[in-house]
C-alpha cells in the first residue's frame, strides 16, 4: 500500500474566520476563509469552506472553490510591476516600481485622450467590475470598450431580454421548489454551478423529470432522467418542433398570451412599403389590438381582455394588419417545423419529440400549481391566487455560442412564453432587478460625433439598438468601433465583439489604435479564435519595424499566455487579498425572492508587489483627470481607492455601487445617502446583503404592480409599465425594412441578404455559417468544447490540486466513429477545419452525438506559462481547438469576410466549428507546438506543491 499523509482530524484549522466571496468560478459564492496567525503580525489562509448563512450557496463548496488556496499560492503570481524588455512574446521583462508603471500608463493613455480617444481600445475578460471599467472607458471618450460577453454568452442575454426583459443565469432561475419538469439546454458546469446542483437536487428528491438537450452527456446531463443527444447546432430546430405540437395539439396558454404579450398585437400586412411588418399604432404610439367586446381597435396595452388573438383587420387608413398569434400559428405550424422534418437533422426521432411536447404540455396544463397568495397585475385586476404551470428550462453557452444562437435564444423563450410559464410558480423567475422593459432602453453611445479629444462619451458603450437610428456608424457608414459593434455587421451586438479586437487593430480595419488595454483577459490563448493569428496579430510590425499595435498594457494576477506579449504589466492581487463588488450595477447575485448583493475583503494582505486592478483604474482615471474621478480642484475624487468608490461613488443620487446599509445612518437599502460605515456592515453580515422580495411580490414580476411600484421604489426599475413579452420583435424588422432599402440608414449592397434573411421578427431556425461555407463531405463532424466541473477556463491548470484532476485532455469520440476511423483510446488523431490542424489523443465513449467530437476547454497549455514546469502535460499532451476556430468566415462571395459570429449579435461562433479527424503517428506529441514563452523573471516553480504541514510517511 502507499504511503498516506498523516492527517490529524482533531487540529484547528484556524485561528479565525473570514467571510468572503468566491472567485474561483463566476458563480459568487460565500466562503469562509479559515486564517492563521504566523509569526511577524501575518495571517496565513488554512482552508476554505461554504459560507452556511449565504443566499446563494447555502454553505455548498465546490471542488474549485475550496482549491481556492492553490490559486491564491500559486507558483504564477505576478510578483511586481514590469516593462518588456524583450521583443514581444520573448516573455523579457524588467521590474519596476509602480510610480514608473502608473506613469508610462499615463502618458500613453493621455496622449490618447488629447487627441483621438477612439484610438485606445480598453476590454476586461471575466471580470465582474464592469459597472467601473465601463464608467472609466465612458469617461476617457473611446467607444472601444466591452467585457467578455460577446465570446461567451451574448446570445443568450440579448435574446432573452429583448423577448422578455430578462434571460437565464444571473437573469433568473428555475422555480426549483415547485417545477416538476425541467429541460436544460446545453448547460456548462462552471457558471451558477452550486445553485445548479443544489436546485437539481432538490428536483431529484420531488421526483420532477429532468431532460438534457446536449450533444455530450456529461456533467448535469449525466444526472438527467432523459438525455436528448442533440446535433450541434439544431436546438432551434427541436425548439420549433416542440412549438409546433404545442400549436397542432392546441395547447397554449392563451390567456397568458393575452394578458402578457404582443400575440394580439396587429402587425401591419403592407408588402413593399416603409411600415410592413411594425405594428399597426395609435396617434400616441401604442401598438394596437383588435378589442371584440369594443368591436374596434385599441391600445395593445391597455389591458383588455377580449382582444383577438387571430383575424385580419382592416386600419383606419385603410391598410391590413393581422395579430401576432397568427403569424406565429403560419410559422410553427407549417411543414419545417414537424417531428418528421427535423428528426434527420436533429438526430431525435419524430417520436421521441413528440412525446417530450406531450409530457411539457400535460405537466404544464393539467398538473398546473396553485399558491394562495393574493396578488394585483399591472391594471390593477385582482387574484386570489397564484398559478403556476411549473415545466421550467435553463441554457446557457452551448446554444449561445453558434451564429443562429440568437434566434434560438427566442425560440426557447417563445416556447416557455407559450406555455405560460415565465415567472409563475413551477416555472422560470426572475431575479432583481429583473425584467427589464422590452425591448431593452438602454442604448449604446460611441457615434463618431461623440468622440473627442479630452470629453467623455454620453453614456454607457452598451446598449440595445432598437433599429438602424442606433447604429454605431458614421455618414458614411462605417463602423464607430473597432470590433465593429453596433454597425451593419452585428447591429445587436449588446456585449461587444472582443474576439474581433485584435485581428481588427492588426489590420487597422476600421482604424488604428495606439494603446490596447487588457484585464485579465487570455487573449493570446484560450479567449482568442485562431491563436496562430492572434500571435501574428499581437507582434505584427509596420514598414518601419514598429508594431501595429503600438503598445499594450496588461492586468492579471497570473503569468499566463499574454502576459509575454504586453508592453507594460500592472500585476493584480488574487481574489483573497482585493476588495471587490458584486454590484447590482452589474451582475450582481440576486436570487428570485432577494435583491442580493456581495463584497469581497482583502483577508490577507499580498506579500508581493500587486495591487487590486479596479484600484488601479481608479488612480489612472485621476491621474488622467477623467470627469468622475477628479473633484473640481482636480484631486482624486477616491483617494481611498476601490473601497472608497464602493462607499462613496453614486451612478446617480442615492444609488451607488452597494444597495445595503445606504444612508447615513444605514437604514435605507437601495437608495440612500453614502454611509461611511457600509463596508463594515457588510463584514459583519457575512460579504453580502439581502432585501427580501414580498411573497406576494415573487411571481409575476412583469406585471405585478406590487413589485413594479416596489422596484421603482429600490431604484431598479425605471417605468412603472409592465413588461409585455415580445413574441414578435419589431426591433429587427426595423432593420429588416432598411436592407429592404426603406430609411435614412442603409447597408451595405452586401448586407442586404444577409440582414433581409436572418432579422426575421419571429424566431426561426437557419443553418450555422460555417458548415454551410465549408465542404461538409471534407469536414463532416461537430467539434465542440465542454467545461470541467473542477474547473474554471484557464486559471485551473495553475492549481495543484485540480491538475491532479485533469492536466491533460483528449478528444471524446464517438464508438462507432472510432472504429471507423481504426483508433482505440489514447490513439492519436488529426483534428482539421479549414483553417488548421492540431494532433491529439482520442478516448472513445457512447454519450455523446455521433456526428460530434468533443474536448475540455482550455487544458492544453503553452510551455513556459502558468508557472508550469516545461515538460507538463499540459503542453505536451493538452491541446486547444482555439487553433482550429477562425475569427473570420470564408469569403462567401465579393471579398469580404465578416466575423465568425451570428448576424444579429455578434456572439462568437465557436461551436459552429466543423472538422475532419483521421489516425495519426504519435510521436512527438501534441501539435501545433509553439516556442516555449520565457518566464518573465518568475523563480522556477517548485518540483513539488504541497500546502499544509510537511508530510509526515506513515510507517
Ligand atoms: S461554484 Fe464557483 S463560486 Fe461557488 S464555490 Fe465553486 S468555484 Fe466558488
Amino acid at each position: 500500500m502507499s504511503a498516506q499523509p498523516d492527517i490529524d482530524l482533531n487540529t484547528p484549522v484556524g485561528d479565525r474566520v473570514a467571510k468572503t466571496t468566491c472567485y474561483m468560478c463566476a458563480c459568487r459564492c460565500g466562503i469562509d476563509v479559515y486564517l492563521r496567525d504566523v509569526p511577524g503580525g501575518r495571517a496565513e489562509v488554512r482552508y476554505i469552506d461554504g459560507n452556511r448563512d449565504h443566499p446563494l450557496n447555502k454553505g455548498v463548496i465546490c471542488g474549485k472553490g475550496a482549491s481556492g488556496i492553490m490559486q491564491h499560492c500559486s507558483p504564477a503570481r505576478l510578483r511586481a510591476p514590469m516593462k518588456r524588455v524583450g521583443p514581444r512574446g520573448s516573455g523579457e521583462f524588467q521590474e519596476i516600481t509602480w510610480e514608473e508603471a502608473l506613469s508610462l500608463a499615463t502618458e500613453w493613455m493621455g496622449k490618447v485622450r488629447k487627441t483621438d480617444p477612439k484610438r485606445l481600445a480598453f476590454f476586461t475578460g471575466r471580470d465582474q467590475s464592469q459597472s467601473l471599467t465601463g464608467f472609466w472607458a465612458m469617461k476617457f471618450g473611446t467607444p472601444n470598450f466591452a467585457a467578455h460577453g460577446g465570446f461567451c454568452s451574448v446570445n443568450m442575454a440579448a435574446g432573452g431580454l429583448y423577448t422578455f426583459g430578462g434571460a437565464f443565469w444571473e437573469f433568473g432561475d428555475p422555480d426549483w421548489e415547485h417545477t416538476k419538469y425541467f429541460l436544460l439546454f446545453g448547460v456548462a458546469e462552471d457558471h451558477a454551478s452550486n445553485p445548479i446542483k443544489i436546485g437539481i437536487g432538490k428536483l431529484k428528491e420531488r421526483g420532477a423529470k429532468i431532460v438534457s438537450i446536449n450533444p455530450v452527456r456529461t456533467g448535469y446531463n449525466a444526472v438527467a432522467d432523459e438525455w436528448v443527444g442533440v446535433r450541434p447546432s439544431t436546438d432551434g430546430l427541436f425548439v420549433g418542433a416542440l412549438i409546433h405540437e404545442l400549436f397542432r395539439t392546441r395547447q397554449i396558454d392563451l390567456d397568458y398570451l393575452i394578458r402578457y404579450t404582443n400575440a394580439p398585437w396587429l402587425v401591419i400586412d403592407a408588402p413593399g412599403t416603409a411600415e410592413d411588418g411594425l405594428f399597426a399604432r395609435d396617434a400616441e404610439g401604442n401598438p394596437m389590438a383588435w378589442s371584440r367586446d369594443a368591436d374596434a381597435l385599441v391600445s395593445g396595452k391597455a389591458g383588455d381582455l377580449s382582444v383577438a388573438l387571430t383575424g385580419a383587420r382592416v386600419l383606419p387608413d385603410g391598410r391590413r394588419a393581422r395579430p401576432v398569434f397568427e403569424l406565429m400559428a403560419e410559422r410553427y405550424l407549417g411543414d419545417d417545423y414537424t417531428p418528421e422534418a427535423v428528426a434527420g437533422a436533429t438526430g431525435i426521432p419524430a417520436d421521441q419529440i413528440r412525446r417530450i411536447a406531450a409530457e411539457i404540455a400535460h405537466v404544464a396544463f393539467r398538473e398546473e400549481i396553485t399558491l394562495d397568495r393574493p396578488w394585483t397585475d399591472a391594471w390593477g385586476r385582482k387574484h386570489d391566487k397564484m398559478i403556476g404551470r411549473p415545466v421550467s428550462m435553463h441554457a446557457m453557452r452551448g446554444i449561445s455560442a453558434h451564429s443562429n444562437g440568437f434566434q434560438t435564444c427566442r425560440m426557447i423563450h417563445v416556447l416557455q412564453i407559450l406555455l405560460g410559464s415565465i415567472d409563475c410558480p413551477g416555472g422560470f423567475r426572475y431575479k432583481p432587478p429583473y425584467p427589464k422593459q422590452t425591448p431593452p432602453n438602454l442604448l449604446p453611445h460611441g457615434l463618431p460625433e461623440e468622440i473627442q479629444p479630452e470629453m467623455p462619451l454620453g453614456g454607457p458603450h452598451l446598449g440595445f439598438p432598437h433599429g438602424p437610428q442606433h447604429l454605431l456608424i458614421g455618414d458614411d457608414g462605417a463602423p464607430s468601433r473597432l470590433d465593429k459593434g453596433f454597425s451593419w455587421d452585428a447591429p445587436m451586438s449588446a456585449h461587444g465583439l472582443m474576439h474581433m479586437v485584435l485581428n481588427n487593430a492588426a489590420k487597422r480595419d476600421p482604424y488604428g489604435i495606439d494603446v490596447l488595454f487588457l484585464y485579465m483577459a487570455n487573449m493570446a490563448w484560450n479567449s482568442s479564435m485562431n491563436v496562430p493569428g492572434t500571435l501574428e496579430a499581437l507582434t505584427a510590425t509596420d514598414e518601419n519595424g514598429d508594431y501595429v499595435i503600438p503598445k499594450i498594457i496588461y492586468s492579471d494576477a497570473y503569468y499566463s499566455e499574454t502576459v509575454p506579449y504586453a508592453d507594460l504589466i500592472l500585476p493584480d492581487t488574487t481574489y483573497l487579498e482585493r476588495w471587490d463588488c458584486i454590484s447590482l450595477l452589474d451582475r450582481p447575485i440576486s436570487e428570485p425572492d432577494m435583491i442580493a448583493d456581495a463584497i469581497r475583503q482583502p483577508v490577507v494582505p499580498p506579500d508581493r508587489d500587486v495591487r487590486g486592478f479596479q484600484d488601479v483604474l481608479i488612480d489612472l482615471g485621476a491621474r488622467l483627470g477623467l470627469p468622475g474621478f477628479v473633484k473640481e480642484d482636480g484631486s482624486p475624487a477616491y483617494p481611498g481607492g476601490y473601497p472608497d468608490y464602493m462607499v462613496n461613488h453614486e451612478r446617480k443620487p442615492g444609488i451607488g455601487p452597494l444597495s445595503g446599509w445606504r444612508g447615513k445612518d444605514g437604514t435605507e437599502t437601495c437608495v440612500g445617502a453614502p454611509n461611511p460605515d457600509q463596508l463594515s456592515r457588510y463584514i459583519e453580515n457575512g460579504a453580502f446583503h439581502v432585501q427580501p422580495v414580498a411573497p406576494e411580490h415573487a411571481y409575476f414580476k412583469h406585471a405585478n404592480r406590487g413589485y413594479l411600484d416596489w422596484g421603482i421604489e429600490k431604484g431598479i426599475r425605471l417605468s412603472p409599465e409592465p413588461t409585455i413579452f415580445q413574441l414578435y420583435c419589431e426591433p429587427l424588422q426595423r432593420f429588416r425594412l432598411a436592407a429592404r432599402g426603406h430609411g435614412d440608414r442603409q447597408p451595405p449592397e452586401r448586407a442586404r441578404d444577409r440582414i433581409e434573411t436572418h432579422f426575421d421578427p419571429l424566431p426561426f431556425w437557419y443553418p450555422p455559417f460555417e458548415g454551410e461555407m465549408v465542404d461538409s463531405a471534407a469536414f463532416p463532424l461537430h467539434a465542440i468544447t465542454q467545461r470541467p466541473m473542477h474547473m474554471y477556463h484557464s486559471w485551473g491548470s495553475q492549481n495543484a490540486w485540480l491538475r491532479q484532476i485533469t492536466a491533460e485532455n483528449r478528444l471524446y469520440v464517438h464508438r462507432e466513429l472510432g472504429a471507423r476511423i481504426g483508433v482505440v483510446d489514447d490513439d492519436w488523431v488529426w483534428i482539421a477545419s479549414h483553417l488548421g490542424r492540431v494532433k491529439c489523443q482520442v478516448r472513445l465513449m457512447d454519450g455523446v452525438n455521433p456526428h460530434t467530437v468533443w474536448t475540455w476547454n482550455a487544458i492544453g497549455k503553452r510551455k513556459g506559462a502558468w508557472g508550469l514546469d516545461k515538460d507538463a502535460p499540459e503542453a505536451t499532451k493538452g491541446f486547444l481547438l482555439n487553433h482550429l476556430i477562425s475569427e473570420l468566415l470564408p469569403d462567401g462571395g465579393g471579398g469580404y469576410r465578416y466575423s465568425n459570429s451570428d448576424p444579429i449579435t455578434g456572439q462568437a461562433a465557436w461551436f459552429d466549428l466543423r472538422v475532419s479527424i483521421e489516425k495519426a503517428d504519435g510521436a512527438g506529441g501534441t501539435e501545433p507546438r509553439f516556442e516555449a514563452l520565457g518566464r518573465g523573471g518568475l523563480p522556477e516553480a517548485p518540483s513539488k506543491l504541497a500546502y499544509g504541514k510537511p508530510e509526515v510517511e506513515r510507517t
